[in-house]
């Protein structure tokens, strides 16, 4: 749509005053801009994966060695800082370090879920599907829930390091909510959410704790269309480090025992070019409105 030249002129010249009357402060009023979600999950995947620089100049080939791990961890502390979010890391070794924010009631009492995913990867992949799908899935998940008003649950959003090197970051995290005696809801983790050949949307729940099932199938069966859910014995993600000391935890990941799982898993060929964004759009729009009732006392 093309405005007549005359109206334009006259707007543009408003428009100019109205600049000028303002000056460079802005208005109180104005909301910060809605954030593109899928903008930014496209974001996290391209430059974890090395599709595009990470920062000017630099290109990363894979979050595998101590640098590559370090360059991932500054762009996501940064991310996460626009997001507004108050940036913490867990420093649990000489190398390993995850990243993590807070958000909710401040009151000790409040219960606290956990909403993870591993950053790392293996040497020699990129490591798109796995698992910058589920760090992107995560990210998102942080920029609309730290925006609910009044929650009744605390959440801790997190990123584990060295989940490909026996889970270290995850296991580190769950001890220290041991330690820290918190009073833990439930811990949901997503690892590999970006491959969907069969276009049906379906979702794989890992060890889901009692409850689990029901909610996420509640969320699911109301998508438009209906997202179909599946269940696995599947232990080899960062839930398991959580259930293991106690905690009640799922695991959400791709068809990944259903046979519509990437091929390129751990390969070089796991690049940003093969991850499927309406796939994992679909999957954070069913993650963010389980964990929104969960967040809200459900
Ligand atoms: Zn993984």
């Amino acid at each position: 749509m093309i405005a007549a030249p005359g109206r334009s002129v006259i707007l543009g010249a408003f428009f100019v005053l109205l600049m000028a009357a303002c000056g460079p402060r802005r208005p109180a009023a104005l909301q910060p801009p809605a954030i593109d979600i899928g903008a930014l999950q496209r974001d996290v995947v391209a430059k974890l994966a090395g599709q595009i620089e990470i920062r000017p100049g630099l290109k990363i080939a894979a979050r595998f060695t101590v640098d590559d791990r370090k360059e991932a961890r500054a762009y996501l502390i940064e991310a996460w800082k626009k997001l507004g979010l108050d940036v913490r890391t867990q420093d649990y070794s000489a190398e390993g370090q995850n990243i993590f924010a807070a958000v909710g009631p401040g009151d000790p009492a409040a219960e606290t879920i956990i909403l993870g995913a591993h950053y790392d990867s293996v040497r020699n992949a990129p490591g798109a599907n796995d698992n910058a799908t589920g760090t992107a899935l995560v990210t998102a998940a942080a920029a609309r829930l730290s925006r609910l008003a009044s929650p009744a649950r605390r959440i801790i959003f997190v990123l584990f390091d060295e989940e490909e090197r026996g889970m270290r970051g995850s296991r580190a995290f769950a001890q220290k909510l041991k330690d820290e005696g918190a009073k833990i809801h439930s811990v949901h983790t997503v690892d590999q959410m970006g491959w969907d050949k069969d276009g049906d949307r379906a979702v794989e729940l890992e060890l889901p704790y009692e409850g689990a099932l029901e909610i996420y199938t509640q969320v699911a069966s109301g998508m438009k269309p209906p997202i179909p859910l599946l269940t696995t014995q599947e232990r080899g993600s960062d839930h398991s480090a959580f259930r293991r000391l106690g905690f009640k935890a799922v695991g959400l990941t791709e068809e990944y025992h259903h046979n519509d799982t990437t091929p390129y898993i751990h390969r070089p060929g796991d690049t940003a070019e093969t991850v499927n964004f309406d796939y994992l759009a679909s999957t954070t729009e069913l993650a963010v409105r389980v964990w929104t009732l969960l967040a809200q006392g459900r």
